[in-house]
């Protein structure tokens, strides 16, 4: 790869579902790279108010003023479909509008300048990593191009596509797209490199704000990492944790007021923003209680939550969990006592009863905790990252990766049977062939619809796209011979081309994107609105600030007449002109907060003139009071 010397190292971001996290290395470590806030950790979450668009922090703080206009969880969207029963059930618990887009994709509306917008969660992915890109240049300084990015283990082809499609409508260019729970692993051999002696078989349990992953793994000297297994669930993690305490609280305000609040986004926002926070609590006391003034109808709203409740509410999600755990080891046919180490990942395993079910059911009393549970993905996506692309940097630890596919991946066949072409668990990247026939006689076309999961029937697993092969020469049944080939590269990702063979004469396709994924003509539109967005965001800074200059110098004035020397060594006539200058300014300043950046610009020039002329002499140049002239123009010098 080459480099430019304003360009930036590559660096690595974990995209979260709740919070991101971007890290770099540099000066022979890694850098967890603070935000504008000084947060380490960022709101996956983009707001838009007016002619303003919010990202991280300042979208997650005004959530509860503007619930229908603040999006997050487009993770739990992305590469998702419409009538996906999870996004259903999600929609419910959500203070902004989604709706059903072309090819049953879902589409997130919002007003934006005073309008309705649609956007893909693929945009608003690329959003927070164009904020990720941005914390990261502010501190480095350069321009950043490449990046990794972390996928939950068991994201699907879709979720994948799509998420890589995120960051190139961010402008990045995605070098890798590495597993969570591998990136964990990584931190976790890095920090340990030299306890670890031979190969160690570690778990990482990673359970975040949205979805859940558990990976085996051996991490062997030098830097080899073999991931044996992963499993998880794509929709499970701290969101819930809070929704269900959510839906208790709705049921609860039914049962003592008999009124329904589920209709009432704002309501429904604060009492998560709440809810998160007791849950929280939770996790370092055995109770805590929620307080909402006017939270519906004009009542107000309280409620206790001990730890015991909160673990109830939420048993079955914990269990999921370990059911899930049981099915990793199984996949890598491991014992769990052959397990070295128990690593947790993602802010919800500070839970009290998930660390407890993890020790019951290893039977162990320590867990691994020396990494970062919120930092740890993105330190691995960052040793990734400059290991591939900074090969020239002998600081950097060697990494030699070995990832698997989280699912099987096949095509149907007759009877809308899944006939499986890649096993699930296999290691990427690999290639795995198998033959077609057709079914009837003389068939001169054949669709294949390609899938991923584990269900036998092709119908209940994902289907990622169709392709069709033509020019099947006439032939009876079973004879013509198709190849298909599934290839799946290093970032996960597949590739399906199909060939003709029974007559020598080949023919390849690959598989059409008519899926719901976007085009590349979309791709770059998307590229072009975000660059445009981009631009807005910077004209309305500029916006905000020359209008606090302004109001700043307005400000400064007024101490300035208030000083008492001024006051004695400037005649009264002229006083009275500064002080009327300044009462019309004020008004100006309230009446105009529509006016253009170049009016409220010249103001603020006018005004520091002014300010200057008090401090050198006590008169400022006034000029004569003319009434055909603007109201600035008779106090003002500078005016016209
Ligand atoms: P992550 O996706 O790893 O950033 O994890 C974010 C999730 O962890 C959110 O759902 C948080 O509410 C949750 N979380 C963070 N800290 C705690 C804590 N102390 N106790 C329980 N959950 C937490």
């Amino acid at each position: 790869m080459e480099k430019n010397v304003n360009e930036a190292p590559a660096i690595g971001i974990d995209l979260g579902t709740t919070y991101s996290c971007v890290a770099v290395w540099i000066h022979n470590r890694i850098e967890i790279i603070p935000n504008d806030q000084g947060n380490r950790t960022t709101p996956s979450t983009v707001a838009f108010r007016d002619a303003e668009r919010l990202i991280g922090d300042g979208a997650k703080n005004q959530v509860a003023m503007n619930p229908a206009n603040t999006i997050f969880d487009a993770k739990r969207l992305i590469g998702r479909k419409y009538t996906d029963p999870k996004v259903q059930e999600d929609m419910k618990l959500w203070s902004f509008k989604v709706i059903n887009g072309p090819s049953d994709t879902p589409k997130i509306v919002v007003t934006y300048n005073g309008q309705e917008k649609e956007f893909l969660a693929e945009e608003i992915s690329s959003m927070i990593l164009g904020k990720m890109k941005e914390i990261a240049e502010s501190y480095l300084g350069k321009v950043v191009k490449n990046a990794v990015v972390t996928v939950p283990a068991y994201f699907n082809d879709s979720q994948r596509q799509a998420t890589k499609d995120a960051g190139t409508i961010a402008g990045l260019n995605v070098i890798r797209m590495i597993n969570e729970p591998t990136a964990a692993a990584i931190a976790y051999g890095l920090d340990n490199k030299s306890e670890i002696v031979g190969k160690i078989n570690v778990l990482i349990f990673d359970l975040g704000g949205g979805t859940f992953d558990v990976s085996l793994s051996t991490i062997e000297k030098g830097g080899i990492f073999e991931v044996m297994a992963v499993s998880g669930d794509t929709h499970l993690g701290g969101e819930d944790f809070d929704n269900s305490m959510v839906d208790h609280c709705v049921r609860e305000f039914k049962r003592r007021y008999n009124k329904d609040l589920s209709g009432n986004k704002r309501a429904l926002g604060r009492l998560k923003v709440a809810c998160e926070k007791a849950k929280r609590i939770l996790s370092s006391t055995t109770q805590t209680s929620i307080e909402l003034d006017c939270l519906h109808g004009g009542i107000d709203f309280s409620m206790r939550f001990t730890l015991a409740k909160f673990e109830e509410l939420n048993m079955s999600f914990f269990d999921n969990c370990i059911d899930i755990l049981e099915k990793c080891l199984n996949a890598a046919n491991l014992d769990k006592s052959w397990v070295d180490e128990i690593i947790l990942v993602g802010g919800s395993t500070r839970i009290p009863k998930v660390q407890q079910m993890l020790r019951e059911f290893f039977n162990r009393n320590e867990l691994c905790k020396s990494v970062n549970p919120d930092e740890a993905v993105a330190f691995g996506a960052a040793v990734m990252a400059a290991n591939l692309s900074g090969k020239s940097d002998t600081s950097v630890p060697d990494v030699v990766l070995h990832e698997v596919t989280p699912l099987s991946l096949g095509v149907e066949v007759t009877g809308q049977v899944f006939s499986v072409v890649i096993p699930r668990n296999t290691q990427v990247p690999t290639k795995k062939t198998k033959n077609f026939t057709t079914h009837q006689d003389n068939e001169t076309s054949l669709l294949f619809k390609v899938y991923q999961g584990e269900r036998t029937r092709s119908i209940d697993n994902h289907l990622l796209g169709e392709l069709t092969v033509y020019g099947v020469p006439l032939a009876p049944k079973g004879v013509p011979r198709i190849k298909v080939d599934f290839e799946v590269d290093v970032n996960g990702i597949l590739i399906v081309t199909a060939e003709v063979l029974s007559t020598g004469l080949k023919k390849k396709l690959t598989v059409t994107n008519e899926n719901g994924r976007l085009s590349m003509k979309e791709i770059h539109k998307m590229v072009k609105d975000a660059q445009r967005y981009k631009v807005e965001d910077q004209k309305f800074k500029m916006k905000v600030d020359a209008y606090n200059a302004l109001e700043d110098c307005i400000y400064k004035m007024n101490n300035k007449l208030k000083e008492h020397n001024v006051k004695k060594t400037m005649n009264s006539e002229n006083l009275m002109k500064m002080e009327n200058a300044i009462a019309d300014m004020t008004k100006w300043f309230q009446d105009n907060h529509a006016a253009p950046i170049d009016e409220i610009l010249r103001m603020t020039m006018m005004l520091k003139s002014n300010v200057q002329s008090i401090e050198t002499e006590p008169i400022p140049p006034i000029v004569k009071n003319d009434k055909k002239k603007s109201w600035y123009g008779r106090l003002f010098s500078t005016a016209e």
